[in-house]
């Protein structure tokens, strides 16, 4: 916890401690606690998905509801209008969240996808030019991530998902490397990076540890930790391998590789945490209200009471999630030597 506090990755045998340690979980949670404060207090950050098109995606991801050969009964549809669009997101604006996720399924956006998206983003921004919008629409194509960035995109969202070494179990479509680059694109291009991962496909401690690692090399702005919603018809289907105390290891384990950043619980966490979902806001500084990509989250009124029973409040829109801290560590000298303003001394 004090290495955390420094912002100092943990060793590998401390993260596995955090997960499968003899210490008791309200003691990980103390310590995550203090950091969770230290950087981000009671706050909590909100954030809300809008599933732009929905299933009939060609990959294979093998978590996921809309993946090619899914026999899952969700909700299938091409693009929703940008207008809907804003009127979803007007709504869950008003109800709290500060960041507003546009997600579509496919490989990757076409240049027709982009446009389509910038023309939501313009919508949105009409009506609320404070929110942030969040766009994941899969792999990236040279110039994608600039065209996003410039129609007033704040982060790209992608995934790793889980550790480099377990990848193909999970995907045969594309690769771990894939996913690292579009990360890189987005990051290049001035997008603010978030890209977590999933548990509960069959991970081991070490994968777990792996994942959290190579994660906090890519450096993003936001983590999403998401717990795996077995959909029947897809190949993880009756996976129920977590328990709730898991899932706050896990979350807690991420907490401190990630201190400064937002960790943001998110999808199956009703259905895996249950009764430790208060317990976990002590650890994550952010979730998602109300309904997931294909399948319904809790009421949003309950996600509000959750928040207000644990005794959090809910992060506004005009305040900074990260600590500028964060991005303000570097300043580049316009000072002294080689200027014609007298040096800092
Ligand atoms: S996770 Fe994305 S790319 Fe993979 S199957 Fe689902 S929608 Fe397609």
């Amino acid at each position: 916890m004090t290495k955390a506090l420094e912002r100092e990755l943990p060793t590998r045998e401390e993260a596995l401690q955090v997960l499968a340690g003899d210490d008791d979980l309200l003691k990980i949670v103390a310590a995550a606690y203090r950091v969770r404060r230290e950087y981000f207090g009671r706050r909590v950050k909100l954030n809300t998905i809008i599933n732009m098109k929905s299933g009939l995606c060609p990959e294979d991801c093998g978590y996921c509801s809309q993946r090619l050969g899914s026999t899952a009964e969700i909700m299938k549809y091409s693009w929703i209008d940008p207008t809907d669009a804003a009127q979803l997101a007007s709504k869950a604006v008003q109800a709290g969240a500060k960041r507003v996720c546009l997600v579509a399924s496919g490989r990757g956006p076409g240049d027709r996808d982009v446009r389509r998206i910038e023309g939501t983003i313009d919508a949105i921004k009409s009506e609320h030019p404070q929110v942030e919008i969040c766009v994941c629409l899969g792999l990236l194509k040279d110039g994608q991530a600039e065209v996003l960035r410039d129609a007033g995109a704040h982060a790209y969202s992608h995934n790793l998902n889980t550790s480099e070494e377990r990848y193909a179990d999970i995907c045969t479509t594309h690769t771990y490397a894939d996913r690292v680059d579009t990360l890189e694109r987005a990051t290049k291009a001035g997008l603010s990076p978030c890209s977590g991962a999933i548990f509960g496909m069959g991970e081991s401690d070490d994968d777990v540890v792996d994942l959290a690692f190579a994660l906090r090399e890519l450096d993003p702005d936001s983590v999403p930790i998401n717990f795996l919603i077995p959909f029947e018809g897809t190949p993880l289907e009756g996976r129920w391998e977590l328990t709730p105390e898991r899932c706050v290891r896990i979350l807690a384990l991420f907490r401190f590789c990630f201190p400064d950043v937002e960790v943001r619980l998110a999808g199956g966490r009703e259905i895996h945490l249950r009764g430790l979902q208060a317990v976990a806001l002590h650890v994550a500084n952010s979730i998602f209200l109300g309904d997931y990509l294909t399948s319904e989250g809790q009421p949003g009124t309950d996600d509000l009471q959750l928040i207000a029973d644990a005794g959090f409040t809910v992060e506004g829109l005009n305040h900074p999630t990260l600590p500028t801290a964060r991005h303000d560590l570097v300043t580049l000298r316009r000072r002294g030597a080689g200027t014609t303003t007298p040096p800092n001394a």
